[in-house]
């Protein structure tokens, strides 16, 4: 098969039509799985910022007039070519991202699920009304739109995550300005063309490639209402904090440390399956992914056992290829990371069951492999156990008692999600209600909420009130006006 891609050249899309960026400086983006040059990124500026922003407030009038049963006619026809191009938008997600071919098959079902619930918004932006609140007197809430709304996304899921509020924005009456990952923004090129064909009002959806300064700007400019972001605690904590400080509703969904509890009584062989390809799907880089395991009481030698199977069985490779189970992580700086701390792990003394370092690929050699690690015998305060690597790692440890096992999981920084493998009905009861997670799963290793459900997360992992997808993002994207209102013609008091 081949695997060569020709380097494409990556435009902004404003006010309806496709620009270059007023710009000099590119990112080279590289296929991580074979290392040949894809892209360039441009790092667009303040200005071309301002640029998105003047054409979607210029749109923003007129967008928020049309009815919404027509607003959605858009998404209806979204979802077509969403549809009719699923399989070269997934191969897309691959070459520049390099999860499995199976796993950008998920990512585009869920971003089209998502335009599907979107397409629902006639309903969930009703408000609700009182009459005779005072005799003769009704009161209403009403949802309006907001105006300018800006969405940022992280690398790992380029076509995805974008939709979990993209629709939602468009369909209550916003426009919209959305910045892709530097790191891969081909997928998004790809949106747009079908974005395009919609033949939306101009302005209505506007793409501004580039890194931080396209951040920073959108934080400072006055005209963005509202702020959506996905990425690392770091810059969602800048985000929240900049956004809130000029006047933004802001919704930011940050980094995670996901801990999954294995007790006794579980199915080890299946439970071991399921967590293995929560730790080393995506290659471990999904903020859903599993990383601490802990077994209680007798439950972890038999779990670690079948984990280590499930770790050494996994086939590495690029992700276009059949039968290939885990692809690349996504450049050279996060392999010398993830092996970083897979080094420092060992140092402070854990053994490393599995090894996934100094991974070699066969044909694939500039490839940024990292194999499935597992460790064991780390303490649980150690600082490996409690940073987020976002690689295949998963350290495996050992609590007495599931009252241990959910004092830790509620102990860390994050709070993303918490999985408990059981046959009991009564612990995984406990467990739901005292996991302070946003995203809790029994018996599932990626608790990943369909489109109609919000995207929670909790603690250091979420900072904002309303999630993603379904009802929370109509929320999110709509004002609440209430009236209260007295007609004279309907006097039913004389004053
Ligand atoms: P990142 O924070 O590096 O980048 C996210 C976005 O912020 C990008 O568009 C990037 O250009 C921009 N950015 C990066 N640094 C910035 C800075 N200093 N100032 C302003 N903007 C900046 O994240 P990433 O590496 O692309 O994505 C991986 C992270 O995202 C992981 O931590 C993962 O857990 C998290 N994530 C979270 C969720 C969730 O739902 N909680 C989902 C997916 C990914």
């Amino acid at each position: 098969m081949s695997v060569t891609q020709t380097t494409e050249s990556i435009l902004n899309y404003v006010d309806g039509g496709w620009k270059n960026a007023a710009v000099s400086e590119y990112l080279p983006v590289l296929n991580p799985a074979t290392g040949e040059q894809i892209g360039s990124t441009p790092m667009s500026s303040a200005s071309d910022v301002g640029e998105a922003v003047r054409a979607a407030s210029k749109a923003y009038p007129a967008w928020r007039r049309i009815p919404v049963g027509q607003r959605i006619e858009y998404l209806f026809k979204l979802r077509t070519l969403m549809k009719e191009n699923y399989e070269d938008l997934s191969r897309m997600i691959t070459i520049e991202c390099g999860k499995t071919l199976a796993e950008s098959h998920g990512e585009m079902l869920r971003g089209i699920e998502n335009v599907e619930v979107a397409c629902g918004t006639p309903i969930l932006i009703q408000g609700y009304n009182s009459e005779d609140i005072a005799s003769g007197i009704d009161e209403l809430m009403i949802r309006q739109p907001l105006g300018v709304c800006a969405i940022i996304a992280p690398f790992n899921f380029p076509a995805m995550i974008p939709f979990w509020f993209l629709p939602y924005a468009i369909a209550c009456g916003n426009t919209v300005v959305i910045k892709p990952s530097e790191r891969v923004p081909l997928t998004m090129q790809k949106i747009f063309k079908l974005i395009e064909a919609l033949k939306l009002p101009a302005g209505v959806v506007n793409l501004v490639n580039g890194g931080r300064d396209v951040v920073n700007a959108i934080l400072e400019h006055p005209d963005i209402r509202a702020v959506s972001f996905v990425g690392s605690s770091a810059t969602a904590r800048h985000v929240y904090t900049r956004s809130a400080a000029t006047g933004k509703r802001v919704q930011c969904q940050g980094g995670a440390k996901n801990p999954v509890v294995i007790l006794p009584d579980a199915d080890f062989v299946t439970s071991s399956e399921i967590v293995a390809d929560s730790a080393f799907g995506c290659a471990g880089q999904r903020c859903l992914a599993a990383s601490v395991a802990i077994g209680v009481g007798e439950a972890t030698k038999p779990f670690i056992e079948a984990i280590r199977q499930k770790a050494e069985s996994r086939i590495t490779g690029f992700g276009l290829e059949d039968g290939v189970q885990m692809g690349p992580v996504i450049s050279a700086e996060s392999r010398a990371r993830v092996e970083g701390l897979i080094g420092k792990a060992i140092n402070d003394g854990a053994k490393a069951v599995v090894d996934g370092r100094n991974a070699k690929i066969s044909k694939y050699e500039k490839g940024t492999f990292v194999k499935p690690t597992v460790l064991e015998g780390l303490p649980l305060s150690s600082e490996v156990t409690r940073t987020e690597i976002f690689g295949p790692v998963l350290s495996v440890h050992h609590v007495n008692t599931i009252d241990d096992a959910i004092s830790f999981v509620n102990s860390g920084e994050y709070g993303n999600m918490a999985c408990l493998f059981t046959t009991s009905g009564a612990n995984a009861r406990k467990f739901r209600y005292e996991a302070e997670v946003g995203n809790v799963g029994i018996n599932v290793g990626v608790a990943a909420p369909m489109a109609y459900f919000p995207f929670s997360g909790a603690r250091g992992s979420f900072f904002g009130d309303l999630h993603g997808q379904g009802r929370d993002a109509v929320e999110f994207f709509t004002q609440e006006k209430v009236v209260v209102e007295r007609w004279p013609k309907d006097w039913t008091r004389k004053f």
